[in-house]
């Protein structure tokens, strides 16, 4: 035995729509007044007892409610002064009319406020009819026949009538009346209105009867839309059946069929059609073991159980409207699919996308709406798929694309696929951003360093990715980098201790000591920041990321070439660079000076050198002696004067003229000491220097250090509050 329940069957989105709002609403318990239905809000009587005993009374019009009371608008809808009266006598209302019948209220409203005439094809007597024509004044042409329609015909010539349908008619009543339109030469606004959920039950009701042994109807008898369904089943197979609830002893008849049909008209409840189903199924096979059964069972029982927001759901899609896709996901509520949970390309519709019988995978959301729906996104779902690839491009220390679509507090947002993450103004640049703006619109590669599935939360860093780039590009300098190589580089920026020079994307240092053969006591002497310069590779510590330049080495040493320059009793030009008591230092060139010995300043007794001499002064000098091995070249700058006449001198004793000699010999000794005590010092003075500047260097080292710690910890705090900036201003 196998029973078979239609693909649509019972309560339509509108009508389980509006017994949710009606029976949450009678389970509230701060209502002050009563709470009533005008009519029956369905045509099914268990239902309406049920509100009757949960105190919800049916009352026929507005006149039977007073100030304070609350009336439930049924899903067919009311004329708009039943809002007004509503209104005006202080009566509260929950309006579960079907979004679907709203939709034709707003199209005729907006019709007749543009005095455009209005056709509603239907039934003149139904509800839904009557309460669409109060939207229009009253003025709607109602064709229900093609005579009908040709008496509307007569009236409507030289207009362009907006048309619209009761949405429970067929698509033959629609096509008919239409092509009496045509006939007439009436041209319209045709809004086919006609909702799916009743053609699709009609469908699936004769598609099933024609293929069972029996069919039952489950309705109930005042229901107009369960006695179409049990009319359509009877020409379809003759063993059919009308019943109203479980409690039958029709059920006790079916024993005899092998493959029973069920379908239940769209103000049935599952509850009925379920009793109905077990009731039929202890009657007609007690084998519970029989797999046909166990499946249904376990249908019946799937179809209890409502998906929870987050849940992932298969369903088929039951019918495909503008603005939202029905989706059966075989429970007791459809679920809705809106076209903004779609990802959809421009100019794209839910039409393009799905079509009826379609199955799809989403995303539930909402479980409840509000208004008796389960609320689906496939984007989402889309979105769960894109976090995934997140989390893997992070673990996998992948790159994204993403698009910056908007400046935050605190940071951007980026868009990568169906979601979007946050980038940290921190994180946005390898170096300091002051706005953001600049960034919008950008498409650029990012790192993934934070993703929250949980919160829909992702960080994104494109600094991450800039400063492996800078790494991967220092990495191959380096490796090109030779102890030796003379290389261009531009002077960046000066210390006490030297210059930092970059060689192409790395910095390395030349110390004050390697910039010249001559002293200097700042690199500014002798280089501007900017300066594009040759220098020598002195040494390379990849570890510690330092590399030693030199400049002076690019030069010849001046000593090396003193011999081949050079010769005694040469004449040059010289600077005074330095005075000492017992003689001036006169520089030859950059690291090569001359002493000029008291005794070889002037033509005449040099008491204080300070008197003939000052630093920077040019003065001729001759080469007198050349020391290679000391370092030492002796200058004169008498030996370059005129001579001096002779002056007639006194005849003096000999005794005399030998202990003037004693004095001159004891003076050059003493200088010659002091000399040696100079150059002592000097070389000590030198020494002095170089530790001060390896002292100074080492400091910028470990200030260094702690800079970039400071900077890493600053950076983590500032990206958290950025992030958390930036989640406030979501
Ligand atoms: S049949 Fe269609 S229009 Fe009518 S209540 Fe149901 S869903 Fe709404």
């Amino acid at each position: 035995m196998e029973i078979i329940r239609a693909e649509h069957s019972g309560f339509c989105f509108g009508v389980d729509r509006a017994i949710e709002m009606a029976f949450s609403e009678a389970e509230k318990t701060d209502r002050k007044g009563r709470l009533y239905t005008c009519g029956h809000l369905i045509h099914n009587k268990a239902v309406v007892d049920r509100l009757e005993s949960m105190g919800v009374k049916t009352i026929g019009s507005l006149d039977e409610a007073r100030e304070g009371d609350t009336v439930i608008v049924r899903s067919h809808g009311e004329p708009r002064e039943f809002y007004d009266e509503a209104e005006d006598r202080g009566i509260s209302l929950i309006d579960t009319t079907c979004v679907f019948v709203a939709k034709i209220h707003r199209l005729v409203s907006e019709a007749h406020e543009n005095g455009l005439p209005v056709v509603i094809i239907g039934d003149r007597e139904h509800q839904e009819v009557k309460a669409t024509n109060g939207w229009c004044g009253y003025g709607a042409f109602i064709v229900g026949t093609a005579d009908e329609a040709e008496k509307a015909a007569g009236d409507l010539r030289g207009s362009e009538p907006l048309v619209v349908c009761q949405t429970t008619i067929k698509q033959e009543l629609l096509q008919e009346i239409l092509e009496v339109f045509d006939s007439c030469g009436i041209r319209y606004d045709i809004r086919n209105t006609i909702c799916n959920a009743t053609r699709d039950r009609q469908k699936s009701c004769a598609d099933l009867a024609s293929r069972v042994d029996a069919m039952i109807v489950i309705g109930d008898t005042h229901s107009s839309n369960s006695r179409k369904l049990f009319e359509i089943a009877q020409k379809n197979n003759k063993n059919s059946y009308f019943i109203e609830n479980a409690d039958n002893s029709l059920l006790n008849r079916l024993t005899k069929y092998n493959k029973i049909g069920c379908i239940a008209g769209a103000s049935t409840p599952e509850w009925i059609i379920k009793e109905v189903i077990a009731g039929m199924s202890e009657n007609v096979n007690k084998n519970m073991e029989q797999n046909p059964m166990m499946d249904f069972m376990d249908d019946i029982e799937k179809s209890l159980r409502l998906p929870k927001p987050g849940d992932i759901v298969d369903g088929k899609i039951d019918q495909v409207m503008g603005d939202a896709v029905i989706v059966n996901m075989g429970c007791k509520k459809d679920g809705i699919l809106r076209s903004d949970e779609v990802a959809m390309e421009e100019g794209q519709t839910l039409a393009d996308l799905f079509k009826v019988g379609d199955e799809i995978k989403a995303k539930v959301i909402k479980s409840d709406d509000g208004e008796g729906g389960i609320m689906l996104s496939t984007k989402r779902l889309v979105a769960v798929e894109n976090y995934a690839e997140l989390e893997e491009a992070m673990e996998n220390k992948e790159t994204i694309t993403v698009t910056v679509t908007r400046a935050v507090n605190g940071g951007v947002i980026a868009a990568y696929k169906e979601i979007t993450g946050f980038i940290p103004m921190s994180q946005l640049s390898d170096r300091y951003v002051e706005n953001a703006d600049e960034f919008i619109g950008q498409t650029f590669d990012v790192r993934v360093i934070r993703v929250d599935t949980k919160r829909n939360r992702a960080v994104f860093s494109r600094k991450a990715i800039l400063v492996d780039e800078k790494r991967k590009a220092v990495a191959e300098i380096w490796e090109n980098l030779n102890v030796g190589d003379i290389v261009e580089g531009k002077v960046m920026r000066f210390t006490d201790y030297g210059a930092f020079v970059d060689i192409g994307g790395v910095d390395g240092l030349l110390h004050i000591s390697e910039i010249s053969w001559g002293k200097l006591k700042h690199p500014e002497e002798v280089l501007r920041i900017g300066d594009i310069i040759n220098v020598k590779i002195l040494s390379l510590n990849e570890e510690k990321g330092k590399i030693s330049l030199g400049l002076k080495q690019t030069q010849p040493e001046p000593w090396t070439l003193v011999g081949d320059k050079y010769q005694v009793g040469d004449v040059l030009e010289g600077k005074v660079v330095q005075i000492k008591e017992y003689g001036a230092f006169v520089e030859l060139e950059a690291g090569l000076d001359g002493l000029v010995h008291i005794s070889e300043i002037a033509n005449k007794r040099v008491e204080n050198v300070f008197d003939e001499l000052k630093v920077g002064e040019t003065v001729n000098v001759k080469i007198m002696e050349i020391d290679p091995d000391k370092r030492r070249i002796s200058l004169s700058i008498k030996a370059t004067l005129p001579a001096e006449e002779p002056a007639a001198e006194a005849e003096e004793p000999a005794e005399a003229d030998a202990a003037d000699a004693v004095v001159e010999a004891v003076e050059d000794a003493i200088r010659d000491s002091q000399e040696a005590a100079d150059r002592i010092m000097e070389t000590a003075e030198e020494k002095a220097i170089e530790a001060k500047a390896a002292v100074a260097e080492a400091i910028d080292e470990v200030k260094e250090a702690i800079q970039e710690t400071a900077e890493d910890v600053k950076e983590a705090v500032t990206e958290a509050v950025e992030e958390a900036k930036a989640e406030l201003s979501e």
